[in-house]
């Protein structure tokens, strides 16, 4: 008879679940884990820091819609892994990290990187369990799987001891387990459908928000579908962009502040009221503003404000009832109202405002002008990975999306340094797509090795850094004698360089006119390339009302 080891249990029952990729960093006790992998046919990325690593899979599975794997060494791997898990449970997307563990029989001696690491993890974790045995290796699996993407997604955790990772069993010993089926799509009660149409229809001033919940329900049909028939305004999230192409006639993206402070009714689909919708509390919204929500996470209804109609269940689905609804009763949002002309002329208003930035010529570039060249080189269909303080948030404005789940930024969390991860799933579960990885030059130090990583898989990832000398920008010479400011780097680093140390090719840009071309002979370079540019260590913003995070008064 023959026997077979925990490592090729575990790879062949993650393969079974829909498990394509995994990340992570090889070494004590796991090496054999990413071995089996490979063999089972799950694509193995080896990566420099298990911090990315983690990353990489967190978006690697909101990516592809089941969760994607992270692998790590022991105690320190895993802790480097925790900011995946952290990330990934507050943009409510799943993965599964499998940590390297110290033998069972081993436990409490001081063994080798020994660590508590289920403990350590399960705050962070919709479950968290260790192996026992070889031959509960494939319940283990499915249970954590199944838990990552059922109801509203998150991280999963799964500890395999070396003594079960080499351990050996009788195959026939092993029972399988099936591949579980995509998630149930739970529509929502017809009365609450009709409840939700008749606020919006009461509404004068309506506004619906569509958010990266939908991104992840594959949604993107039903909800295009949802804002064409009814004719409403919508705004999108930062990663809900593309949903809705950015460039439809009823996006208000370029009237932000004013559609979310005068809004009378705002649909909130899978999206939620936390900081980055200032918890739907005044200032930044009208006090007596009315919301409908949707959402997969009953415990999610009512954060913040009471939802006068909660739409409980799956994005796809319930929307399809929505437009069921409007199949039998059509309605629309009038053409001509106050309402619309108010949006479009602050659109009118604040494009003035923003054209000028994006025109100006001088050199040092401001952050509009260089990231409006990138805008123009962009494929339409791109990948944008786009993080950074000044880089994302004016990213956020200068760059478009057409396509669902083609941006990656740095989420609910405000995680900095996701970037490099981001842009690694992006490419390796998009072969035929082009990836842009646009960070600040403070994001991309938190991963910046992983350009070896991208280079070495060849993945078609071209690397833009927006460089201000520094996080919010610091001098462009260092003052002898003095202490060096806390948020300034190396003034004018030649980041481009790191390409060439691993056989690509990289471009330094300080003047406007070369910004263009550089980025074009960035994209035609067989391997990933960088381009660094230098920007203006104290470039413009447009005035902004609010700030993103504004504080607001305590209640
Ligand atoms: P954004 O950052 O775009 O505002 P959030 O992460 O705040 O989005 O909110 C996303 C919401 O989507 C979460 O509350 C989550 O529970 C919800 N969600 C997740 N999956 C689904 C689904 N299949 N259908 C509907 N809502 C979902
Ligand atoms: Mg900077």
């Amino acid at each position: 008879m023959a026997t077979i080891d925990g490592a090729t249990v575990l790879a062949r029952c993650l393969k079974t679940q829909g498990v394509d990729f995994m990340f992570g960093i090889v070494g004590f006790p796991v090496q054999s884990i990413a071995s089996a992998a490979q063999r089972e046919g799950i694509k193995f990325i080896g990566m420099r820091n298990e911090q990315a690593a983690s990353y990489a899979a967190r978006a690697a599975g909101y990516l592809t819609g089941r969760p994607q794997a992270c692998l790590t060494v022991t105690g320190p791997g895993v802790i480097h892994a925790i900011a995946g898990l952290a990330d990934a449970q507050q943009n409510c997307w799943p993965m599964i990290l499998i940590g390297g563990a110290s033998p069972t029989f081993q436990i409490g001696m001081g063994s080798f990187q020994e660590e508590r690491q289920v403990s350590a993890v399960q705050q962070f974790c919709k479950y968290a369990a260790a192996a026992e045995s070889v031959a509960r290796i494939p319940f283990l699996v499915e249970q954590a799987i199944r838990t990552s993407f059922y109801g509203r997604p998150g991280p999963v955790y799964l500890d395999m001891p070396d003594d079960i990772i080499s351990g050996q069993i009788e195959e026939e010993e092993i029972k399988y387990k099936p591949r579980i089926p995509d998630p149930p799509r739970t529509p929502a009660p017809q009365e609450n459908i009709d409840a939700a149409l008749g606020v919006l229809r009461s509404a004068e001033r309506p506004l619906v928000i569509v958010g990266k919940g939908m991104a992840w329900a594959r949604a993107e049909d039903e909800v295009r579908e949802f804002i064409d028939r009814t004719q409403l305004p919508f705004l999108a999230t930062p990663m809900g962009k593309g949903i809705v192409p950015d460039d439809h006639p009823l996006s208000t993206a370029a009237a932000r502040s004013y559609v979310l402070r005068n809004a009378d009714v705002v649909f909130l689909m899978g999206a939620r009221l936390n900081w980055m919708l200032h918890y739907g509390l005044p200032p930044r919204y009208d006090p007596n503003v009315r919301f409908v929500q949707l959402d997969i996470a009953p415990e999610a209804i009512g954060l913040n404000v009471p939802a006068e109609v909660a739409l409980v269940g799956d994005g796809k689905a319930v929307t399809g009832q929505l437009n069921k609804a409007l199949e039998e009763h059509p309605w629309e949002y009038p053409a001509e109202t106050r309402w619309r002309t108010g949006i479009a002329d602050t659109v009118a208003t604040n494009r003035a405002t923003t054209d000028k930035l994006l025109n100006d010529d001088s050199t040092p570039m401001n952050y509009y002008r260089a990231l409006r060249e990138i805008r123009d080189v962009l494929p339409r269909d791109a990948v944008l990975v786009n993080e950074g303080a000044g880089t994302m948030d004016i990213g956020r404005q200068v760059f478009n999306n057409y396509l669902p789940r083609t941006r990656l930024d740095a989420g609910t969390y405000g995680t900095m340094g996701v970037g490099s991860g981001s842009a690694i799933a992006a490419a390796v579960v998009n072969p035929n797509r082009r990836v842009f990885c646009v960070q600040g030059d403070s994001a991309f130090g938190f991963g910046g090795m992983e350009v070896e990583t991208a280079i070495r898989h060849n993945l078609p990832i071209t690397f833009i850094i927006i460089n201000n000398n520094g996080i919010g920008g610091g001098p462009s010479e260092f003052e002898p004698g003095k202490p060096l400011p806390p948020g300034a780097y190396t003034p004018q680093a030649h980041y481009e360089r790191i390409a060439e140390a691993f056989g690509s090719k990289g471009y330094f840009v300080d003047r406007t006119e070369d910004l263009g071309p550089a980025l074009k002979a960035a994209m035609a370079e067989p391997k990933p390339a960088i381009v660094n540019v230098m920007i203006a260590t104290r470039s413009p913003r447009k005035p902004q009302e609010f700030t993103w995070a504004a504080s607001m008064r305590q209640q």
